[in-house]
């Protein structure tokens, strides 16, 4: 019955990016913080509201350069979301401070504002909450308690470019905010990131350590006279080259026809989902939209979750598990505990959701999904008679 395959994830890259990496090509200057990077930056800047833009070569390198830029250092609490890719948390690690897993509300995954308020002691110094597969998170009360409380508060938009909170897009619902263009996330290159900031020294000090500590190499080769920086710091190379620079650029141009597919594609998937048993489809609050990285569902307690993954790759269908309850990873075990977010982690499953997709692509992924459910539950009545 194999008929192609229908990926988790497909990126939208085409003829236009493709000639604007020959443009990059041609230009003579590859690497990073050369023009493309700096017109990126500009358009973030603009399209975001931001006083300050760093394209940096991942959301990884922009939540540590953000923290680091912040002054985060040993000693130092910083509570954040439990239910994602642990991204936020290793950037806590990476400058010597410790995460503080918050977690989440049930409904939509996002940090729960309660669970936040709760955790802050004598050493939090600021909170990363995450805007969860797309969806942002509760922001209004977010920003009063940090405010309130004279901490940070950094967004984690790495899934989320395109959805808005309260009429406000994602990427400027926090002073701080980090953006990923990884292939798995709605606009790509491949790998890359960006910093965001209202701050603009904030944003100077990133820029300087994502680039070993010393700026631009090529704005330093375009002027006349034979300027020598002087290293001052030992910064680390996070830089986006250009040709990746050039793409995400192309990349942001689409952003509305990307996300009106995703929208329409999620749309698709409530409807034919509404009276199949068994799972539960992703819930959007009002005052918020989604950007749709991921369509995300939750398993009824009954269903053997790896089962139903199991039969749906071998129908051809991508599927995955979603985001991570951090404090369950090896690495962070002994933490808070989250109950919220290890039941998403243990219950959650992800279908296929691109640009890409077919209206016949979402009848055929719910057809098989109805169809592995049904077989599931036909072996729990079976057993169930049997032993009765
Ligand atoms: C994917 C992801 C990241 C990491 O992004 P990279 O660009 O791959 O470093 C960080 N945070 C969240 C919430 C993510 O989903």
């Amino acid at each position: 019955m194999t008929t192609t395959a229908i990926p988790v994830v497909h990126a939208s890259l085409g003829e236009a990016e493709l000639e604007a990496v020959a443009r990059v090509f041609a230009s003579g200057w590859p690497a990073g913080q050369g023009p493309e990077g700096g017109a990126l930056e500009n358009e973030l800047r603009h399209a975001l509201g931001a006083a300050e833009a760093v394209a940096l070569s991942s959301c990884g390198a922009a939540l540590h350069m953000a923290l680091s830029a912040l002054g985060v250092g040993a000693g130092d609490e910083v509570i954040v979301a439990d239910y994602t890719f642990p991204a936020p948390a290793h950037a806590v690690r990476y400058v010597g401070a410790t995460p503080v897993f918050a977690d989440v509300l049930p409904e939509t995954g996002t940090v729960d504002p309660a669970a936040v308020e709760s955790l802050i002691g004598p050493r939090t110094v600021g909170v990363i909450a995450v805007d969860t597969l797309g969806l942002p998170a509760d922001y209004a009360e977010l920003g009063r308690l940090t405010d309130q409380n004279g901490l940070f508060l950094v967004e984690d938009a790495a899934c989320a470019l395109g959805a808005t909170y309260q009429g406000q897009p994602a990427g400027r619902l926090a002073p701080v905010a980090c953006l990923s263009f990884h292939g798995r996330k709605g606009i790509s290159y491949g790998e890359g990131g960006a910093l965001l900031t209202q701050d603009a020294d904030l944003g100077a000090r990133a820029r300087r350590r994502s680039s070993f500590g010393i700026g631009s190499i090529f704005e330093q080769s375009s002027v006349i006279g034979l300027p020598i920086p002087d290293f001052e710091e030992a910064g680390y190379n996070y830089k986006l080259s250009d040709i990746a620079a050039a793409i995400v650029r192309v990349q942001l141009t689409r952003i509305s026809e990307l996300h009106a597919r995703r929208a329409e594609v999620a749309r698709a998937y409530d409807a034919l989902l509404a009276d199949v048993d068994g799972v539960r489809g992703p819930t959007v609050p009002t005052d918020r939209t989604h950007a749709w990285q991921s369509y995300l569902l939750t398993v009824d307690d009954d269903v053997d979750r790896a089962e139903l993954a199991a039969d749906l790759r071998s129908a051809g269908i991508g599927c995955g598990h979603g985001a991570w309850a951090t404090h369950l990873q090896s690495m962070y075990r002994g933490g808070e505990a989250c109950p919220a977010s290890a039941e998403l982690f243990r219950r959650s499953l992800t279908l296929p959701m691109h640009a890409e997709l077919t209206s016949q692509d979402v009848t055929r992924v719910v057809a098989a999904l109805r169809e592995a459910l049904d077989t599931q539950a036909r072996a729990r009545r079976a057993v169930g008679g049997g032993a009765r």
